[in-house]
Formats: structure tokens, sequence, C-alpha cells
């Protein structure tokens, strides 16, 4: 079949296929494909009322409910551009994409409303739409918005490399920037997904990580504009409750990151859980633990689970673990049409089997940083995007990630990936969390210090004994952590399920 050129016919085409089939679930409430539709039309006519046009940046802050679906469609269908914001940014954060990107309006959950201003810094007002029963001064109500006659809207037709989403990194390595999701971009994410992992019409995903995150919403966009099925929501994310929904909701596919997986293996109710219906199972977005992929291939026999390997910029996976395959600990093989390399510091591809970075080219690259012309620069190079992720391709094809350029750890000269530490101590079983990251040292340039949340263990001292005697047996003499901080609470994280290494560096 023809590719679709952009992600609005694909979600025309969805809506129009049975107006009666469930297309949302979100707790207690049941959307139609037919409803949704209704819904979003009616948003957009409201939104363009309050000024919005083709072009325009909406920022969305909201969690995963029905309103965010129904805002995504209605941003879209009207050829603005969605700036998703997780829910659990700050206010400086907030003020800072919503001055960065220039956005005309933004749609705020009732507890975000407080973080957002009235006017941009140079005083150019903003339009705030309160989301659900919200309101306040100055504010725009949701249910007056929807209040319109659907009737001939027609969608906009938008170029394939017109803007359609811009995400914001989380910044974990350094101030946010907004990479520019095209259609060209999303239409190719949403087939590349498809075609790895077979989906057919009418499956159901859940949606547990959050949808203002690229792997979020590229399977929210891929389950409503690819799949056409129904996608069964979660807010906030808790092992019972997720587990629970599978069964209930007869769930077939989910995507999700390893911390989650790892509460999945933790929660009583797991073996006792009908998950029957559940066929395939994605992590990524960070490293999983090769305990917890042990740990499923143990307790979830029944399904296909693969590893997904990708980032904002490049609209999510680029590599993927191939049908059939069960080598879980690396992050699989390039997709197609995606021209992946490990290359050295001076840009050459080196050898198989030996690291270097990650280098990524593709019709899912996004094409640069929302007005950052430096950010831009400093990534992309000669059409690739670099990653700063650092790995190996074996002969295979195999990409094993082994650490993020920033995180890995120079000890006098020898390189230690901090992952590669941290699977060790993970390997104890009193160890339930760790990190690692470099402190600064006067003679060996760094040294390495570890975090460990290990909850049940009694003696401070005998488990840094057995993890330092687990480390010298399993590792290079040079790898064991030199400095401890035994953690009272799990590890900081993002929204997203990653390990803020900033944080502890400016803990010691
Ligand atoms: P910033 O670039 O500012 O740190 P971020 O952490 O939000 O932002 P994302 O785009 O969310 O960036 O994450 C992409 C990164 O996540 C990848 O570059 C890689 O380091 C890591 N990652 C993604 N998938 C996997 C995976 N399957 N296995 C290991 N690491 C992964």
């Amino acid at each position: 079949a023809e590719r679709p050129p952009h992600l609005n016919a694909m979600l025309a085409a969805a809506h129009a296929r049975d107006a009666q089939a469930e297309a949302l679930v979100d707790g207690d409430q049941r959307w139609t494909w037919g409803a949704l539709r209704d819904q979003s039309t009616r948003l957009a006519l409201g939104l363009r009322q309050a000024g919005v046009v083709a072009g325009d940046r909406v920022v969305l802050l909201a969690p995963n409910h029905a309103e965010f679906v129904i805002a995504m469609h209605a941003v879209l269908r009207l050829g603005a551009v969605l700036v998703p914001v997780s829910m659990r940014e700050a206010g400086p954060g907030i003020v800072f994409i919503l001055n960065q990107c220039r956005a005309a309006l933004v749609i705020a959950d009732p507890v975000m409303m407080m973080l957002v201003p009235p006017a941009l810094n140079d005083g150019q007002p903003l339009q705030r739409v309160a989301l659900g029963a919200g309101s306040g001064e100055g504010w725009l109500r949701w249910d007056a918005l929807l209040d319109q006659d659907p009737a001939g809207f027609t969608d906009a037709n938008p170029q394939e490399d017109d803007a359609a989403v811009i995400l914001y990194t989380s910044g974990t390595t350094g101030a946010p920037k907004g990479a520019v999701l095209t259609h060209l971009n999303l239409v190719h994410s949403v087939l590349h997904y498809e075609h790895a992992l077979g989906l057919r019409g009418g499956e159901r995903g859940l949606l547990a990580v959050p949808a203002s995150h690229v792997t979020g919403l590229v399977a929210l966009i891929l389950a409503m504009a690819g799949v056409g099925g129904c996608v069964v929501l979660l807010a906030d994310f808790k092992a019972a409750a997720s587990l629970a929904l599978v069964a209930r909701e007869r769930v077939s596919y989910t995507l999700m990151v390893p911390a989650m997986y790892a509460l999945w293996l933790r929660e009583d109710t797991l073996q006792r859980t009908d998950l029957s219906t559940l066929r395939l199972a994605g992590f990524g977005g960070a490293p999983m633990a090769p305990a917890t992929i042990e740990g499923l291939r143990v307790s979830c026999p029944g399904i296909r689970l693969f590893n997904a390997y990708g980032s904002t910029e490049t609209s999510s996976p680029t590599t993927m673990t191939p049908p059939g395959s069960d080598v879980l600990e690396a992050v699989g093989k390039p997709l197609h049409c995606a021209d992946v390399r490990v290359m050295d510091d001076e840009g050459r591809e080196v050898p198989a089997g030996t690291p270097g970075e990650v280098w990524i080219a593709g019709p899912m690259v996004v094409p640069c940083y929302w007005d950052n012309p430096k950010a831009t620069a400093d990534s992309f190079v000669a059409g690739y995007w670099k990653s700063g992720d650092i790995a190996t391709l074996d002969a295979q094809g195999y990409l094993r990630v082994h650490d993020r350029k920033k995180d890995m750890i120079n000890r006098g000269g020898y390189k230690v990936f901090s992952v590669e530490v941290e699977n060790c101590l993970l390997g104890h079983p009193a160890v339930q969390e760790a990190a690692t990251v470099g402190v600064p040292c006067p003679v060996l340039g760094e040294r390495i210090h570890a975090f460990v949340y290990a909850p049940a263990a009694r003696d401070a001292e005998k488990l840094r004994e057995e993890l330092t005697a687990r480390c010298r047996n399993e590792l290079a003499d040079y790898k064991t952590p030199d400095f401890w901080t035994w953690l009272q609470e799990p590890l900081p994280r993002n929204a997203n399920g990653k390990v803020m290494k900033r944080v502890l560096r400016e803990r010691v």
C-alpha cells in the first residue's frame, strides 16, 4: 500500500473504520472511535475560535487521560504543533518551554494551572485552557471549548516535512532542547513498529508510560493512527493496578520502561494475574538489568519480550529485538530504514565489536531542535544524529549499548561503563537499586561512587564487603567502587524512569 504522507491521513483512516469500535478506556470511562472523532472535532473548532492556526505551538500539560488523546487529535487535525510536557515538570521548566517554543495556547491539568503564566516573557499573551472541571480567572474552560457544532470541519492537510510535535529532551544531560518531530518522522515510527511487531488491527494496548514522553506518545500514535485498536490508559503507574488492567481489559501489547517491569516482578499478584492475552511486551528508554530480564523470562514465559532502543531525536525506536530472537541483553538490530553506525571520536566507523558512539540516520531522525541552531549543529553531522551513547555492533548485527558517553567513568585512564558495575551490584539479592557515577579525584581524574538501595539489608559494612568481593570476582579490578552511599529511598528518577545521575553527582 502507498505510504500515507502525514499523520492526519492515518488518523482519518482509523476514524473511518468503525465508529462503534472501542477506541479508549480511561478508568471506568469508555470511548468509541465515533465519540473520539466527535470530541476532537469540537475541540479543534474551539481551539480555532481561541485563535489557534496551523503551525501554532499548543502546549499540553496533562496526564494519561482521555483528554490528552482528544487534545492530541484536535491539535494535529488543525495542523498545529503539539508540545506535550511532563506532569512532573517544575514551574521554571514549564516557563522555559512555553517561551522557547513561543506557545500560542496551553492546555493544563488543574493541578498544573498555578505554574502557567498569563503571558510569555516578552508580554505576548498566552491563551490558557483549563482541563476537565478546572477553572480560573483568565482561563478558558474545556467544556465551553467543546460546545461547538461539529458539522463541516475539514482536517488540515500538512506537508510531510511539517512539524507535528515538539518534544523537549528531559534534560538529564543539559538544558532541555525541543526535538522537532515531523509528520514524516512519526509516520515512519508507526510503520516501523507495525512492521517489526506484526501488530494486527483491533489489538488492545496498555499505555502505562506517560504520553508526554517519546515512548508513550509514539505508542499512543501507533495505537491510534496505525493499529486503530483500543488504548487502555493508565495515568499513575502502580504495578498491581497495571497488572489488573492487563487482565480486565484483555491487553495484547505494551511498551514500558525497565523500572516498571522490575516492579511487576516484585508484585505478589503477578503469579495470580491472567496475562494470557498479552502477546508482546517491549521495554526501552533505559538499560534493563540482567536480573529483571531473567525474572521476566521465568515469570512470563508466554509473552514475546523485546528490547527497543531509541530516543526523542529518533522519534522512538531505531533498533529492536528481531522476531524469534531471545537475545534481550542487546538492544536488537537496526530497523528497516534505520542507518545505525558506531563511530570513533574522529567520526570513522569502528570494526565490529569495538565500542564507539552510536550515530543514526533515516526518515525517523528529527531534522533539528526547535530554534536552536547551535545545539542542532553540535548534534547533527552529515545527516546523522550523534546519540551520545557508547555501544558495540557485533558481527550478527546486534547493537549493545554500554553507557551514555557522559556517564562513563574515566578512572585513571581506564574507561568504566557505569552500567556494567551497576549490573554487577544488582546481581546481589539484597540490592534493589544501584547507580554509579564518577566523582572528581586529583590523582586518578575520577573515582567510582556507588549509590545502593538495599532496604532489607541490616548491616551496611557486611553489604559493602560482599559487594566489593562480588565486583572483584566479576569485573576488572579498577571497576570496583571506591565510595558507597546507602540510600534510604529508591534512586531519583525522571518521569521516564531514567536515573537522574546529575542529582547523584551533586550529592557527593
Ligand atoms: P537527554 O538527552 O537530555 O538526557 P532524555 O534522557 O530524555 O534526554 P531520551 O530521548 O528520553 O533522552 O532517551 C534516550 C536515551 O535513552 C538513549 O540515548 C539511551 O541512552 C537511552 N535508551 C533508550 N532506549 C534504551 C534501551 N533499550 N537500552 C538502553 N538504553 C536506552
